[in-house]
């Protein structure tokens, strides 16, 4: 049998960008974060970045067409 890493160990933070693993379950229950432990990575801010990242998409295709 191969060694496998549990579940835990390898959940990543879901952050745009961030490779980070996730932070573990609480010991006391209740589900896993999605995020890693930086305080600036939240659901809030993942789709603000996600919404940055599609808007500077579109800009820069927009720049690319309008020439
Ligand atoms: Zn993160």
């Amino acid at each position: 049998m191969e060694p496998r890493m549990n579940a835990e160990a390898s959940r990543r933070c879901i952050y745009p960008g961030c490779e980070r693993p996730a932070v573990p379950a609480h010991p006391l229950g209740g589900p896993q974060p999605s995020f890693c432990d930086l305080e600036a990575h939240n659901a809030l801010s993942a789709h603000l970045e996600r919404q940055r990242l599609e808007a500077a998409d579109r800009t820069t295709k927009e720049v690319d067409d309008g020439r």
